[in-house]
């Protein structure tokens, strides 16, 4: 009796002290959740194309970016660790942010995308190629794409991507030249371009 007793209470300090643990990890330092400062400007823009849509109130409340280091190798530039209930992190790969060769439209749009699976909860528009599936997440995507559980957006007519959402960056000239549709097409305003047999030239003009 004495015994079971004794690991009674040995059993509740353990789970004590697990729970403080638990706890004090939590317990977030609103420092750790700060989006960081050189992020702000794109996703200052990203509000101002969401036409009212989304406020920085609602991006603070749900999801926050920082750059840091990537593994070695990996051709990942940045992404969104989903945590249902907690607050969402987004990581941007700190040496593709840092390459001088990187555009101002490629950081925009990588922080777009990754906001899109974040903020707005929207999957890729394509699958991810079979040598880049490296997640359980991937895998499973690829999988649904394969069971047409997700829509696969197509190109538009002149060969740029359906969505800011595809897995892979967009070239400056896509993001330029269908900005305003890119935009559209993220925030669910229209319904993504669907090609047709005989493509009327307002058609392109439009996307
Ligand atoms: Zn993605």
């Amino acid at each position: 009796m004495k015994k079971l007793a004794k690991i009674r209470v040995v059993v509740s300090q353990a789970m004590l002290l697990f729970l403080i643990t638990t706890l004090s990890c939590s317990t977030l330092n609103p420092k750790d959740i700060e989006t960081d400062k050189v992020v702000k400007i794109y996703i200052q823009e990203l509000i101002d194309g969401s036409n009212g849509t989304v406020t920085w109130e609602d991006i603070n409340q749900n999801v926050f970016i920082k750059i840091e280091k990537f593994e070695e190798n990996t051709k990942a530039v940045g992404r969104c660790h989903y945590q249902p209930i907690f607050i969402k992190k987004i990581t941007l790969n700190k040496d593709w942010w840092n390459n001088r060769y990187v555009t101002q439209h490629e950081r925009f749009q990588v922080i777009a995308h990754e906001l899109g699976h974040c903020f707005l909860n929207r999957p890729h528009t394509q699958p991810t190629d079979k040598e880049d599936v490296s997640s359980p997440s991937a895998y499973l995507e690829n999988q649904a794409f394969k069971n047409g559980l997700i829509t696969k957006i197509p190109d538009l007519p002149d060969g740029c991507e359906g969505s800011i959402m595809h897995p892979y960056t967009l070239s400056d000239y896509c993001i330029v030249t269908h900005y305003t549709y890119y935009m559209d097409e993220l925030f669910g305003r229209i319904k993504f371009y669907t090609p047709t047999k005989k493509e009327p030239q307002w058609i392109l003009k439009h996307y």
